[in-house]
Protein backbone atom coordinates (compact mmCIF):
# COMPACT_ATOMS: atom_id res chain seq x y z
CA UNK A 1 0.00 0.00 0.00
CA UNK A 2 1.10 3.78 -0.84
CA UNK A 3 0.30 6.59 1.46
CA UNK A 4 -1.68 9.53 0.08
CA UNK A 5 -2.54 12.75 0.96
CA UNK A 6 -5.82 12.40 0.09
CA UNK A 7 -8.28 9.75 -1.45
CA UNK A 8 -11.63 10.87 -2.80
CA UNK A 9 -13.67 7.17 -3.37
CA UNK A 10 -16.52 6.62 -4.78
CA UNK A 11 -17.74 9.42 -7.56
CA UNK A 12 -18.44 9.70 -10.96
CA UNK A 13 -15.29 10.59 -12.36
CA UNK A 14 -15.67 13.30 -15.26
CA UNK A 15 -11.86 13.33 -16.38
CA UNK A 16 -12.23 15.52 -19.64
CA UNK A 17 -8.90 13.60 -20.49
CA UNK A 18 -8.04 13.31 -24.21
CA UNK A 19 -10.80 10.80 -24.84
CA UNK A 20 -13.18 12.62 -22.34
CA UNK A 21 -13.45 9.06 -20.25
CA UNK A 22 -16.13 8.89 -17.06
CA UNK A 23 -15.43 6.87 -14.40
CA UNK A 24 -18.66 5.52 -12.79
CA UNK A 25 -17.53 4.66 -9.59
CA UNK A 26 -14.01 6.47 -9.99
CA UNK A 27 -11.17 7.70 -7.57
CA UNK A 28 -8.61 10.38 -6.92
CA UNK A 29 -5.66 10.13 -5.26
CA UNK A 30 -3.48 13.05 -4.23
CA UNK A 31 -0.46 13.45 -3.07
CA UNK A 32 2.03 16.56 -2.63
CA UNK A 33 -0.50 18.21 -4.26
CA UNK A 34 -0.82 16.34 -7.45
CA UNK A 35 -3.08 13.53 -8.57
CA UNK A 36 -1.13 10.01 -7.85
CA UNK A 37 -3.81 8.03 -9.28
CA UNK A 38 -6.95 8.13 -11.25
CA UNK A 39 -8.89 5.49 -11.84
CA UNK A 40 -11.54 2.75 -10.62
CA UNK A 41 -12.23 3.07 -6.93
CA UNK A 42 -11.65 -1.09 -6.22
CA UNK A 43 -8.10 -0.02 -7.85
CA UNK A 44 -7.03 3.07 -6.16
CA UNK A 45 -8.67 2.19 -2.94
CA UNK A 46 -6.53 -1.45 -3.19
CA UNK A 47 -3.51 0.72 -3.82
CA UNK A 48 -3.64 3.84 -1.67
CA UNK A 49 -4.04 4.46 1.74
CA UNK A 50 -4.66 7.84 3.19
CA UNK A 51 -5.27 10.41 6.29
CA UNK A 52 -8.20 11.83 4.53
CA UNK A 53 -10.50 10.20 2.62
CA UNK A 54 -13.82 11.76 1.52
CA UNK A 55 -16.41 8.99 0.11
CA UNK A 56 -17.74 10.53 -2.85
CA UNK A 57 -20.76 8.47 -3.17
CA UNK A 58 -23.63 10.05 -5.45
CA UNK A 59 -21.51 13.18 -6.17
CA UNK A 60 -19.62 13.74 -9.83
CA UNK A 61 -15.99 14.64 -9.66
CA UNK A 62 -14.74 17.37 -12.22
CA UNK A 63 -11.50 19.26 -13.06
CA UNK A 64 -11.67 22.76 -11.83
CA UNK A 65 -12.86 25.04 -13.87
CA UNK A 66 -10.68 27.85 -15.22
CA UNK A 67 -11.55 31.80 -15.28
CA UNK A 68 -9.60 33.13 -17.66
CA UNK A 69 -10.57 36.55 -17.10
CA UNK A 70 -11.79 38.84 -13.99
CA UNK A 71 -11.08 42.00 -12.20
CA UNK A 72 -11.04 40.93 -8.39
CA UNK A 73 -11.37 44.29 -6.77
CA UNK A 74 -14.74 44.77 -8.87
CA UNK A 75 -16.70 43.16 -6.10
CA UNK A 76 -16.95 46.79 -5.02
CA UNK A 77 -19.53 47.67 -7.50
CA UNK A 78 -21.78 44.94 -8.00
CA UNK A 79 -25.16 46.92 -8.67
CA UNK A 80 -23.90 49.74 -9.37
CA UNK A 81 -24.23 51.74 -13.17
CA UNK A 82 -25.63 48.64 -14.69
CA UNK A 83 -27.03 50.00 -17.55
CA UNK A 84 -23.97 51.95 -19.09
CA UNK A 85 -22.09 50.66 -22.13
CA UNK A 86 -18.37 49.85 -21.66
CA UNK A 87 -16.54 53.48 -21.96
CA UNK A 88 -19.04 55.10 -19.86
CA UNK A 89 -19.59 52.45 -17.31
CA UNK A 90 -15.36 52.75 -16.82
CA UNK A 91 -15.53 56.56 -16.41
CA UNK A 92 -18.05 56.37 -13.87
CA UNK A 93 -17.53 53.63 -11.86
CA UNK A 94 -14.34 51.52 -11.82
CA UNK A 95 -12.15 54.16 -12.12
CA UNK A 96 -13.22 56.21 -9.85
CA UNK A 97 -13.39 53.41 -7.36
CA UNK A 98 -9.58 52.28 -7.95
CA UNK A 99 -8.61 55.55 -7.31
CA UNK A 100 -10.14 55.73 -4.03
CA UNK A 101 -9.71 52.36 -2.25
CA UNK A 102 -7.42 51.07 0.14
CA UNK A 103 -5.33 48.52 0.65
CA UNK A 104 -7.57 46.88 3.03
CA UNK A 105 -10.49 46.99 1.28
CA UNK A 106 -8.98 45.51 -2.01
CA UNK A 107 -8.11 42.59 -0.17
CA UNK A 108 -11.20 42.15 1.27
CA UNK A 109 -13.30 42.48 -2.05
CA UNK A 110 -11.09 40.66 -3.68
CA UNK A 111 -11.32 37.91 -1.39
CA UNK A 112 -14.93 37.79 -1.79
CA UNK A 113 -14.56 37.44 -5.47
CA UNK A 114 -12.29 34.28 -4.96
CA UNK A 115 -14.50 33.11 -2.32
CA UNK A 116 -17.52 32.68 -5.19
CA UNK A 117 -14.89 31.79 -7.65
CA UNK A 118 -14.22 28.44 -5.72
CA UNK A 119 -17.49 28.00 -4.53
CA UNK A 120 -18.44 27.68 -8.33
CA UNK A 121 -16.22 25.26 -9.41
CA UNK A 122 -13.60 26.98 -10.82
CA UNK A 123 -10.19 26.75 -9.33
CA UNK A 124 -7.49 28.89 -11.60
CA UNK A 125 -8.02 32.51 -12.01
CA UNK A 126 -6.72 34.76 -14.41
CA UNK A 127 -6.52 38.59 -12.71
CA UNK A 128 -6.09 41.68 -14.53
CA UNK A 129 -5.57 44.39 -11.71
CA UNK A 130 -6.08 48.21 -13.01
CA UNK A 131 -2.97 50.25 -13.03
CA UNK A 132 -2.72 52.02 -9.45
CA UNK A 133 0.18 53.52 -8.78
CA UNK A 134 0.51 52.85 -4.94
CA UNK A 135 2.33 48.97 -5.06
CA UNK A 136 0.24 47.98 -1.51
CA UNK A 137 -3.13 48.09 -3.87
CA UNK A 138 -1.61 45.24 -5.81
CA UNK A 139 0.29 43.49 -2.89
CA UNK A 140 -3.42 43.44 -1.33
CA UNK A 141 -5.12 41.08 -4.41
CA UNK A 142 -2.26 39.19 -4.70
CA UNK A 143 -2.46 38.34 -0.83
CA UNK A 144 -6.14 37.71 -1.13
CA UNK A 145 -5.43 35.63 -3.88
CA UNK A 146 -3.19 33.30 -2.07
CA UNK A 147 -5.06 33.59 0.93
CA UNK A 148 -7.80 31.82 -1.00
CA UNK A 149 -6.12 29.45 -2.30
CA UNK A 150 -6.79 29.48 -5.46
CA UNK A 151 -4.19 28.98 -8.49
CA UNK A 152 -3.92 32.12 -10.54
CA UNK A 153 -2.22 34.87 -12.42
CA UNK A 154 -1.89 38.51 -11.34
CA UNK A 155 -1.36 40.88 -14.61
CA UNK A 156 0.27 43.88 -14.28
CA UNK A 157 -1.44 46.51 -16.38
CA UNK A 158 0.65 49.43 -18.75
CA UNK A 159 -1.38 51.79 -19.65
CA UNK A 160 0.16 55.02 -20.57
CA UNK A 161 -2.11 57.43 -22.54
CA UNK A 162 -5.41 57.39 -22.52
CA UNK A 163 -6.83 60.96 -20.87
CA UNK A 164 -8.50 61.79 -24.14
CA UNK A 165 -10.38 58.82 -23.64
CA UNK A 166 -11.63 59.52 -20.27
CA UNK A 167 -9.05 57.53 -17.96
CA UNK A 168 -8.16 59.38 -15.05
CA UNK A 169 -4.37 60.52 -15.10
CA UNK A 170 -3.87 58.64 -11.92
CA UNK A 171 -4.65 55.67 -13.75
CA UNK A 172 -1.68 56.60 -16.07
CA UNK A 173 1.93 56.10 -16.13
CA UNK A 174 4.89 55.56 -18.38
CA UNK A 175 4.90 52.34 -19.24
CA UNK A 176 8.85 51.72 -18.17
CA UNK A 177 7.53 52.91 -14.77
CA UNK A 178 4.51 50.12 -14.72
CA UNK A 179 6.91 47.90 -16.74
CA UNK A 180 9.74 48.05 -13.49
CA UNK A 181 6.68 47.56 -11.10
CA UNK A 182 6.09 44.11 -13.16
CA UNK A 183 9.43 43.01 -13.05
CA UNK A 184 9.37 43.52 -9.01
CA UNK A 185 6.37 41.57 -8.25
CA UNK A 186 7.81 38.52 -10.88
CA UNK A 187 10.72 38.53 -8.51
CA UNK A 188 8.62 38.84 -5.65
CA UNK A 189 5.28 36.65 -6.13
CA UNK A 190 6.10 34.04 -9.10
CA UNK A 191 6.05 30.42 -7.88
CA UNK A 192 4.78 31.92 -4.87
CA UNK A 193 1.83 29.59 -3.06
CA UNK A 194 3.78 26.82 -3.86
CA UNK A 195 3.93 27.53 -7.42
CA UNK A 196 0.44 28.53 -7.30
CA UNK A 197 1.07 32.20 -8.28
CA UNK A 198 1.85 33.27 -11.32
CA UNK A 199 2.87 36.93 -12.58
CA UNK A 200 2.41 38.23 -16.30
CA UNK A 201 1.05 41.45 -17.86
CA UNK A 202 -1.79 43.47 -19.33
CA UNK A 203 -2.56 45.93 -21.68
CA UNK A 204 -5.96 47.80 -20.49
CA UNK A 205 -7.22 48.52 -23.85
CA UNK A 206 -5.87 49.72 -27.40
CA UNK A 207 -6.75 53.21 -26.13
CA UNK A 208 -4.83 53.67 -23.27
CA UNK A 209 -1.02 52.42 -25.17
CA UNK A 210 1.47 54.06 -27.45
CA UNK A 211 2.94 51.94 -29.74
CA UNK A 212 6.09 52.57 -28.27
CA UNK A 213 4.11 51.21 -24.59
CA UNK A 214 2.78 48.68 -27.09
CA UNK A 215 6.46 47.51 -28.19
CA UNK A 216 7.79 47.59 -24.86
CA UNK A 217 4.97 45.20 -23.25
CA UNK A 218 5.96 42.66 -26.12
CA UNK A 219 9.68 43.67 -25.46
CA UNK A 220 9.53 42.66 -21.59
CA UNK A 221 7.15 39.76 -22.49
CA UNK A 222 9.62 38.18 -23.96
CA UNK A 223 12.92 38.98 -22.13
CA UNK A 224 10.55 37.70 -18.90
CA UNK A 225 8.84 34.94 -20.82
CA UNK A 226 5.50 37.14 -19.28
CA UNK A 227 2.12 36.47 -20.60
CA UNK A 228 -0.02 39.65 -21.81
CA UNK A 229 -3.39 39.81 -21.71
CA UNK A 230 -5.40 42.65 -23.14
CA UNK A 231 -9.25 43.03 -24.08
CA UNK A 232 -9.20 43.51 -27.80
CA UNK A 233 -12.36 44.79 -29.79
CA UNK A 234 -14.70 44.83 -26.98
CA UNK A 235 -17.26 47.37 -28.35
CA UNK A 236 -16.85 49.72 -31.67
CA UNK A 237 -14.60 51.87 -29.92
CA UNK A 238 -11.88 50.59 -30.41
CA UNK A 239 -11.80 49.75 -34.13
CA UNK A 240 -12.87 53.63 -34.24
CA UNK A 241 -9.97 55.31 -31.79
CA UNK A 242 -7.02 52.63 -33.34
CA UNK A 243 -8.05 54.10 -36.97
CA UNK A 244 -7.86 57.58 -35.79
CA UNK A 245 -5.08 57.22 -33.85
CA UNK A 246 -2.38 54.85 -36.40
CA UNK A 247 -4.29 54.43 -39.39
CA UNK A 248 -5.79 51.22 -39.38
CA UNK A 249 -7.82 48.83 -37.30
CA UNK A 250 -6.93 46.98 -34.08
CA UNK A 251 -5.77 43.84 -34.61
CA UNK A 252 -3.55 44.63 -37.90
CA UNK A 253 -1.87 46.97 -35.17
CA UNK A 254 -1.59 44.82 -32.90
CA UNK A 255 0.44 42.71 -35.26
CA UNK A 256 1.96 45.53 -37.10
CA UNK A 257 3.86 46.02 -33.10
CA UNK A 258 4.15 42.05 -32.43
CA UNK A 259 1.95 42.01 -29.93
CA UNK A 260 0.58 38.92 -31.38
CA UNK A 261 1.68 35.57 -29.95
CA UNK A 262 0.78 32.64 -28.36
CA UNK A 263 1.16 34.11 -25.04
CA UNK A 264 -1.51 36.77 -25.37
CA UNK A 265 -4.57 36.09 -24.39
CA UNK A 266 -7.29 37.73 -25.82
CA UNK A 267 -9.98 39.04 -23.72
CA UNK A 268 -13.84 39.58 -25.33
CA UNK A 269 -13.02 39.87 -29.05
CA UNK A 270 -16.34 40.86 -29.93
CA UNK A 271 -15.98 43.44 -32.95
CA UNK A 272 -13.57 40.55 -35.09
CA UNK A 273 -13.22 40.65 -39.19
CA UNK A 274 -12.41 37.97 -41.04
CA UNK A 275 -8.81 39.79 -41.29
CA UNK A 276 -8.64 39.77 -37.52
CA UNK A 277 -9.28 36.33 -37.36
CA UNK A 278 -6.80 34.97 -39.54
CA UNK A 279 -3.95 36.99 -37.74
CA UNK A 280 -5.06 35.95 -34.55
CA UNK A 281 -4.88 32.22 -36.05
CA UNK A 282 -1.47 32.97 -37.60
CA UNK A 283 -0.07 33.87 -34.14
CA UNK A 284 -1.72 31.75 -32.43
CA UNK A 285 -3.67 33.93 -30.27
CA UNK A 286 -5.69 32.36 -27.14
CA UNK A 287 -8.99 33.87 -26.52
CA UNK A 288 -11.23 34.39 -22.96
CA UNK A 289 -15.07 34.30 -23.60
CA UNK A 290 -17.22 36.52 -21.36
CA UNK A 291 -20.45 35.77 -22.46
CA UNK A 292 -22.27 37.30 -19.07
CA UNK A 293 -19.90 41.03 -19.51
CA UNK A 294 -20.97 41.26 -22.73
CA UNK A 295 -24.42 41.00 -22.67
CA UNK A 296 -24.60 43.23 -19.74
CA UNK A 297 -22.72 45.96 -20.76
CA UNK A 298 -24.30 45.46 -24.57
CA UNK A 299 -21.24 44.82 -25.56
CA UNK A 300 -22.65 42.28 -28.76
CA UNK A 301 -21.92 38.62 -29.73
CA UNK A 302 -18.39 37.52 -30.01
CA UNK A 303 -17.86 35.11 -32.76
CA UNK A 304 -16.56 32.42 -30.65
CA UNK A 305 -17.74 29.74 -33.35
CA UNK A 306 -15.41 31.24 -36.29
CA UNK A 307 -12.99 31.39 -33.95
CA UNK A 308 -13.09 27.92 -32.56
CA UNK A 309 -13.02 26.99 -36.57
CA UNK A 310 -10.24 28.92 -37.09
CA UNK A 311 -8.60 26.52 -34.68
CA UNK A 312 -7.99 29.19 -31.71
CA UNK A 313 -8.43 28.06 -28.59
CA UNK A 314 -11.91 29.25 -26.30
CA UNK A 315 -11.54 29.92 -23.00
CA UNK A 316 -14.26 31.02 -20.28
CA UNK A 317 -13.67 34.34 -18.32
CA UNK A 318 -16.52 35.48 -15.95
CA UNK A 319 -14.79 39.30 -16.14
CA UNK A 320 -15.10 41.12 -13.10
CA UNK A 321 -17.81 41.83 -11.00
CA UNK A 322 -18.54 45.30 -11.90
CA UNK A 323 -19.84 43.82 -15.37
CA UNK A 324 -21.49 41.06 -14.70
CA UNK A 325 -22.43 41.51 -10.72
CA UNK A 326 -20.86 38.19 -9.74
CA UNK A 327 -18.10 35.93 -10.32
CA UNK A 328 -19.93 32.47 -11.12
CA UNK A 329 -18.45 30.14 -13.57
CA UNK A 330 -21.50 27.81 -13.39
CA UNK A 331 -23.96 30.45 -14.61
CA UNK A 332 -20.78 31.77 -17.20
CA UNK A 333 -20.69 28.19 -18.63
CA UNK A 334 -24.30 28.24 -19.42
CA UNK A 335 -24.46 31.68 -20.92
CA UNK A 336 -21.60 31.27 -23.23
CA UNK A 337 -23.42 28.65 -24.67
CA UNK A 338 -26.70 29.81 -25.21
CA UNK A 339 -25.33 33.09 -26.41
CA UNK A 340 -23.64 31.27 -29.16
CA UNK A 341 -26.90 29.36 -29.91
CA UNK A 342 -28.92 32.44 -30.12
CA UNK A 343 -26.30 34.23 -32.44
CA UNK A 344 -26.29 30.96 -34.57
CA UNK A 345 -30.03 30.62 -34.28
CA UNK A 346 -28.87 26.57 -33.90
CA UNK A 347 -29.28 25.12 -30.87
CA UNK A 348 -26.52 22.66 -31.78
CA UNK A 349 -23.70 24.72 -32.28
CA UNK A 350 -22.60 24.69 -28.90
CA UNK A 351 -22.95 21.36 -26.98
CA UNK A 352 -22.51 20.92 -23.28
CA UNK A 353 -19.36 19.08 -23.59
CA UNK A 354 -17.70 21.58 -25.72
CA UNK A 355 -18.95 24.36 -23.35
CA UNK A 356 -16.89 22.04 -20.25
CA UNK A 357 -13.81 21.94 -23.03
CA UNK A 358 -13.94 25.76 -23.31
CA UNK A 359 -13.82 25.99 -19.34
CA UNK A 360 -11.76 23.17 -18.46
CA UNK A 361 -9.11 22.01 -21.13
CA UNK A 362 -9.50 25.45 -23.19
CA UNK A 363 -8.88 27.66 -19.91
CA UNK A 364 -5.54 25.34 -18.87
CA UNK A 365 -4.06 25.57 -23.09
CA UNK A 366 -5.38 29.59 -22.67
CA UNK A 367 -2.54 30.09 -19.60
CA UNK A 368 -0.44 27.55 -21.03
CA UNK A 369 -0.79 24.81 -18.40
CA UNK A 370 -2.09 21.90 -20.62
CA UNK A 371 0.55 19.99 -18.85
CA UNK A 372 -0.46 21.21 -14.63
CA UNK A 373 -4.68 21.04 -14.90
CA UNK A 374 -7.65 21.01 -17.57
CA UNK A 375 -8.60 17.52 -16.69
CA UNK A 376 -8.05 14.39 -14.18
CA UNK A 377 -5.02 12.93 -14.97
CA UNK A 378 -2.33 11.21 -13.09
CA UNK A 379 0.17 13.55 -12.60
CA UNK A 380 -1.48 16.75 -12.98
CA UNK A 381 -2.65 18.99 -10.46
CA UNK A 382 -5.21 17.63 -7.69
CA UNK A 383 -7.62 21.21 -8.72
CA UNK A 384 -10.85 19.39 -8.11
CA UNK A 385 -14.58 20.02 -7.58
CA UNK A 386 -17.79 17.73 -6.36
CA UNK A 387 -21.43 18.16 -7.62
CA UNK A 388 -23.95 17.02 -5.40
CA UNK A 389 -26.89 17.43 -7.52
CA UNK A 390 -29.51 16.95 -4.67
CA UNK A 391 -31.36 20.58 -4.94
CA UNK A 392 -34.32 21.40 -6.99
CA UNK A 393 -32.39 23.39 -9.13
CA UNK A 394 -30.68 20.23 -10.57
CA UNK A 395 -32.52 17.46 -9.88
CA UNK A 396 -32.92 14.70 -12.11
CA UNK A 397 -29.73 13.94 -13.09
CA UNK A 398 -29.00 12.23 -16.16
CA UNK A 399 -26.13 13.99 -18.07
CA UNK A 400 -23.77 15.06 -15.67
CA UNK A 401 -22.29 17.55 -18.19
CA UNK A 402 -25.87 18.82 -19.07
CA UNK A 403 -26.27 19.18 -15.15
CA UNK A 404 -23.36 21.05 -14.59
CA UNK A 405 -24.04 23.24 -17.58
CA UNK A 406 -27.59 24.16 -17.34
CA UNK A 407 -28.82 22.98 -14.20
CA UNK A 408 -26.37 23.07 -11.61
CA UNK A 409 -25.65 26.25 -9.04
CA UNK A 410 -23.09 27.11 -6.26
CA UNK A 411 -25.39 25.09 -4.02
CA UNK A 412 -23.98 22.02 -5.69
CA UNK A 413 -20.68 22.62 -5.32
CA UNK A 414 -20.02 21.13 -2.10
CA UNK A 415 -16.28 20.36 -2.01
CA UNK A 416 -13.81 22.33 -3.87
CA UNK A 417 -9.76 21.15 -3.32
CA UNK A 418 -6.77 23.23 -5.32
CA UNK A 419 -3.33 22.06 -5.36
CA UNK A 420 -4.62 18.73 -3.00
CA UNK A 421 -6.06 21.51 -0.20
CA UNK A 422 -9.67 20.64 0.64
CA UNK A 423 -10.55 24.23 0.76
CA UNK A 424 -14.40 24.15 0.40
CA UNK A 425 -15.88 21.11 2.40
CA UNK A 426 -19.45 19.67 2.45
CA UNK A 427 -20.28 23.94 1.61
CA UNK A 428 -17.93 25.23 4.45
CA UNK A 429 -14.55 27.14 3.78
CA UNK A 430 -12.26 25.25 6.45
CA UNK A 431 -9.51 28.58 6.09
CA UNK A 432 -11.29 31.26 5.91
CA UNK A 433 -14.13 32.89 8.29
CA UNK A 434 -16.23 33.86 5.49
CA UNK A 435 -19.40 35.35 7.30
CA UNK A 436 -17.00 37.85 8.60
CA UNK A 437 -15.07 38.32 5.40
CA UNK A 438 -18.81 39.32 3.66
CA UNK A 439 -19.56 41.47 6.03
CA UNK A 440 -16.54 43.27 6.54
CA UNK A 441 -16.74 44.02 2.64
CA UNK A 442 -20.38 45.26 2.43
CA UNK A 443 -19.05 47.64 5.07
CA UNK A 444 -16.17 48.27 2.93
CA UNK A 445 -17.89 48.82 -0.31
CA UNK A 446 -20.39 51.25 1.68
CA UNK A 447 -17.66 53.46 2.86
CA UNK A 448 -15.78 53.31 -0.95
CA UNK A 449 -18.93 53.86 -3.04
CA UNK A 450 -19.15 57.19 -0.59
CA UNK A 451 -15.75 58.11 -0.83
CA UNK A 452 -15.20 57.44 -4.90
CA UNK A 453 -18.49 59.47 -5.51
CA UNK A 454 -20.41 56.18 -7.27
CA UNK A 455 -23.09 56.26 -4.57
CA UNK A 456 -24.64 59.25 -6.67
CA UNK A 457 -25.35 57.00 -9.09
CA UNK A 458 -28.12 55.20 -6.57
CA UNK A 459 -30.18 58.38 -6.47
CA UNK A 460 -34.08 58.12 -5.54
CA UNK A 461 -33.43 53.98 -5.57
CA UNK A 462 -33.30 51.94 -2.78
CA UNK A 463 -30.49 51.67 -0.74
CA UNK A 464 -29.30 48.59 1.33
CA UNK A 465 -28.68 49.13 4.85
CA UNK A 466 -26.67 45.59 6.68
CA UNK A 467 -28.26 44.94 9.94
ZN1 LIG B 1 -12.33 42.92 -18.18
Amino acid sequence: MQNADLLVQHALVITQNERREVIEDGAVAVLGGRLAAVGPTTEIAAQFTARKIIDARGRALFPGLVNTHTHLFQAAVKGLGEDMGVEQWVQAVTFPTAVTMSPEEVYLLSLVSCLEILRSGATTVVDYMYPVKDPALHEAVIRAMLASGLRGRYSRMVNDTGEQAGILPQLIQPADEALAHAAELIERHHGAGNGRMEVGLSIGAVWGITESGLRATRRFADEHHAPITMHINESKFDNASTRERFGRATVPMLAHTGLLGPDLLAVHCVHMTDEDIALFARRDVKIAYNAVSNMYLGSGIPPIIKLAQAGLTISLGTDGAGSNNNQDMLETLKFSALLQKVAAEDASVVRAQTAVDWATRGGAKALALEAEIGSLETGKRADFFLVDPYTPKATPVHDPLATLVYSAGQANVVTTVVDGQVLLEDGVFRHLDEARILREAQKAAQSLAVRSGTERLLEKRARWRPA
